[in-house]
């Protein structure tokens, strides 16, 4: 008998893989992509994937053998280790972080995993053996247990393959924190009841009500909306009668009214239905055959088409177009785009043939949609930047949709990786076809795509017509003279909303700051509350009364007399959108406002809830972070606020000026997407800045080329790469000492391109002091690869040295 062995990759932050030596009876059942049980250190359990098998010992130490195999057929396919070797090298990062991140927990078992039993009922514990049903009634003393403490009460090693039966036949779970999921959408609906079909009977029963004004009330306004509309909310009845619903409710009780729930589409506002059966415009058929021939040429297309120009249902056509090859696709969309309005637009088209993944999913639904997708069943992945990592087979088409997001790079933990280029790499693992887009795509995807290296093609025009808002700068000091109503509103913006909810309309007000007050500041001697544990000053939060840091969390009772000189004139700096919410409800006490950030959506389902409602018109003006600018369209909106433009121009960051002339194309691309012409206001100080003034032009191309310029005289992306290495510690002497020591190694090999360490914009999180490292190589005389090599050996050396001992080391490629 032969003796193998193989190479797994462990769920551990460790480099490369480890040797295990195979049991010859497993030799049959081997398979890349398979999970197996390994022990690794003394005690310790997980299950590892396959990567490699071979018949080569290992030379450095004496390989144990392999304690089990958990799966009948592999649940990693070869093209996934593949793009798992990819992100490690290019993103510097180990192997094992990145199964970490692409595996659901369920798929991961290990010491640590905790497991619950599944709530059943009519589980039937006959049908388990001995060493299940054991694990079910350790779990039926405790409410959970870990996989470890499993091993300890069974004294086996080999527990996983039984806990993986379990999982499988739905008697455990893994325990996890409750997360927010997507609810459908119900909607309850009012029946008058068939008996009082016959006019007689109508007259009959009004009669019966007549002394009851609001019954019939009620009762009337049904008949009235009755005539014209084939179905009747509650909602809406409620609206239209004076009835209310304690009336409502004694005719529901009546079984005068009956009461349907009916499950439906969120897209579908009363006034409008949606099209399943989408005709492309000769426009969109255009730019899609374009895109088409781009794919044959380059592999790759990018779609830039403004606001509402229709390229989701350019997306759409091209999908149901792989599907017809009998291929699969995956559509990427960042996190806070991926709402229910656009998976349920998908799945009118699609049905059950498409699956969402995103952070608002549970681990076992993760699961779910892994092994749905690995099997064929889903055939549309429609996601958010981790659905990269799931199984594809013959994957044909990759649409990376706002590929200009700046959250489809990953920041922390590691892998620090770049969703849209890893999706680029993903697609020419499956020869498949890419097509990136957006209203304003990154510098370095236009770029690449006029240098030749993608197919470009242009929508220059809204769907239907549509007119591109106008776009109007106004002077913010306007609001700080004295016959002002607010110094944070011009009258021109308040006139604005006014108009827009006299003809019943929506708003959209966007500031890029949560929170109320950013910063509070003693008149008398300048001292300024701030974080114990981070560089920064805290922000007052109306709704818990008290300041907050938004980097760590720590929160700290506010302040009246200043702790420094005992002055009690404290002075507010800068606003937070739960500051405009409280001055515009002063100014208009009628408007209904809401407010979209990530305080107002900690909950479960808010964030649905509050789109929800200001769909459905449950109140008119919307303020919120830049959560507002991503993909939302809302028919009724005609006018979007910007109620600060310099915040987010002066940002210190060589993207700043791209960052703002995006962010406000976009968040303007909300309005007047149908049948209303939509405005633009936009508030600053600096209004004659040349982004602004690209912006009001609509001139994409212009901001292109006055950037680009830039970037290349300062040596930036897309002409020079980026590396930045942080270096952390408690001690902030320290922090310094170990960075000076790795700048001054680094310099060794790469000189000048080496520049820091210093500290960033803010020095301390957490209580780690952090100075930077930033690595740039020119793109065309540099090779990268050498690069990446020194660097990692450099990195294993540090890692190695006593000095450095009690710092942290973390790289980041292409950072943003
Ligand atoms: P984008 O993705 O470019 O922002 P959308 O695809 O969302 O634009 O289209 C904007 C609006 O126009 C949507 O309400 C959409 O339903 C509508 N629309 C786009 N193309 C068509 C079409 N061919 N037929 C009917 N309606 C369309
Ligand atoms: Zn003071
Ligand atoms: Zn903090």
């Amino acid at each position: 008998m032969k003796t193998y062995f193989v190479d797994v990759i462990l769920p551990l932050a460790i480099a490369g893989t480890y040797t295990y030596r195979v049991p010859g009876e497993m030799n049959e059942v081997l398979a890349v992509g398979k999970r197996v049980v390994v022990q690794f250190g003394k005690t310790r359990v997980y299950s590892a994937v396959i990567s490699k098998i071979h018949q080569t010992p290992p030379d450095r130490y004496q390989a144990k053998y392999l304690l089990d195999i958990l799966d009948e057929h592999p649940v990693v396919t070869s093209e996934q280790l593949s793009l798992w070797d990819w992100i490690a090298s290019y993103y510097l990062c180990q192997l094992g972080e990145v199964m970490q991140a692409a595996l659901p927990s369920v798929l991961k078992l290990a010491s640590e995993t905790k497991i619950i039993a599944e709530e059943g009922e009519g589980k039937d514990r006959s049908q388990l053996d001995d060493r299940e049903f054991l694990v079910m009634e350790a779990l039926d003393l405790v409410p959970e247990l870990r996989v470890n403490d499993i091993i300890k009460i069974l004294g086996q090693k080999t527990i996983l393959p039984v806990l993986k039966t379990l999982l499988d036949k739905g008697f455990i779970r893994i325990s996890e924190e409750v997360v927010e999921r997507y609810k459908p959408k119900k909607k309850t609906f009012v029946i008058l009841n068939p008996i009082f079909d016959e006019p007689a009977a109508k007259k009959e029963l009004l009669d019966s009500l007549e002394r009851a004004y609001k019954q019939s009330d009620a009762v009337l306004s049904y008949l009235q909306m009755a005539r014209t509309q084939e179905k009747i909310s509650k909602a809406e009845l409620l609206e239209q009668s004076a009835c209310g619903s304690s009336a409502f409710a004694a005719l529901v009780k009546k079984e005068v009214f009956i009461l349907e729930e009916k499950v439906v589409s969120r897209l579908a506002s009363p006034t409008e239905t949606f099209l399943v059966d989408v005709t492309l415009s000769g426009i969109q058929q255009n730019a899609c055959d374009d895109i088409k021939v781009g794919f044959k040429k380059k592999g790759i297309s990018l779609l830039h088409g403004v606001t509402a120009s229709g390229k989701t249902e350019i997306y759409i056509k091209l999908i149901q177009e792989a599907l017809d090859r009998g291929e699969t696709a995956l559509y990427l969309l960042p996190e806070i785009a991926l709402t229910t309005q656009i998976v349920e637009r998908l799945r009118l088209h699609f049905g059950s043939a498409i699956g969402a993944y995103h952070s608002r999913l549970n681990e076992n639904e993760r699961a779910e949609i892994w092994k749905k997708v690995l099997h064929g069943e889903i055939k549309v992945v429609l996601g958010a930047r981790s659905s990269v990592f799931l199984p594809f087979r013959n994957l044909g088409l990759v649409v990376v949709d706002e590929e200009h997001e700046v959250s489809y790079k990953q920041f922390d933990p590691s892998p620090r990786y770049q969703a849209r280029d890893t999706a680029i790499y993903l697609g020419a693992l499956h020869r498949s076809n890419v097509l990136l887009g957006s209203a304003t795509p990154s510098l370095e995807s236009y770029y690449n795509a006029k240098a030749g290296k993608y197919a470009l093609i242009k929508l220059d025009q809204r769907y239907g017509n549509a007119n591109l808002p106008d776009i109007e700068i106004v002077n913010l000091k306007a609001a700080q003279a004295s016959s002002s109503v607010s110094p944070y509103f011009t009258s021109t913006l308040i006139k604005g909303i006014e108009q827009a909810l006299k003809k019943k309309e929506q708003v959209i007000l966007f500031q890029n700051r949560r929170g109320h007050t950013p910063m509070l500041l003693c008149a008398t001697c300048g001292y300024s509350p701030r974080c114990i544990h981070c560089d920064v000053s805290l922000t007052y939060h109306k709704s818990s009364g008290r300041l907050h840091c938004h980097y760590c969390g720590f929160k700290e009772s506010l302040i009246e007399v200043c702790p420094a000189c005992g002055s009690t004139h404290i002075e507010s700096k800068g606003f937070g959108t739960q500051r405009i919410e409280e001055e515009l409800s002063m100014l208009l006490p009628e408007a209904r406002i809401g407010r979209l950030d990530l305080d107002s959506t900690r909950t479960k389902n808010s964030f649905e809830k509050i789109l929800d409602d200001f769909d459905e018109q449950r109140f008119d003006v919307l303020i919120g972070t830049q959560m507002v600018t991503k993909g939302l369209d809302f028919g009724k909106v005609s006018l979007i606020g910007i109620v600060n433009a310099d915040s987010l121009i002066n940002y210190p960051d060589f993207r700043a000026f791209e960052r703002s002339f995006s962010m406000l194309a976009q968040v303007g691309g909300r309005a007047g997407r149908r049948d209303v012409q939509g405005k633009v206001i936009i508030q600053a100080y600096a209004t004659t800045h040349r982004i602004l003034e690209q912006v009001v032009s609509h001139d994409y191309e212009a901001m292109f080329q006055t950037e680009i310029v830039e970037r290349k005289k300062f040596l930036y992306p897309p002409f020079f790469r980026l590396i930045r290495i942080d270096v952390k510690h408690k001690d902030p002497h320290l922090a310094a000492d170990c960075a000076q020591r790795f700048a001054r190694e680094l310099r060794v090999h790469f000189g000048e391109q080496v520049l820091g360490p210093e500290p960033p914009l803010v020095g301390r999180i957490r209580n780690y002091y952090i100075q930077s490292i930033l690595l740039k190589f020119s793109r065309a005389s540099v090779s990268i690869t050498k690069v990446k090599e020194v660097l990692k050996q450099n990195i294993v050396r540090y890692h190695l040295d006593k000095l450095n001992k009690g710092s942290r080391l973390t790289v980041d490629v292409d950072p943003y």
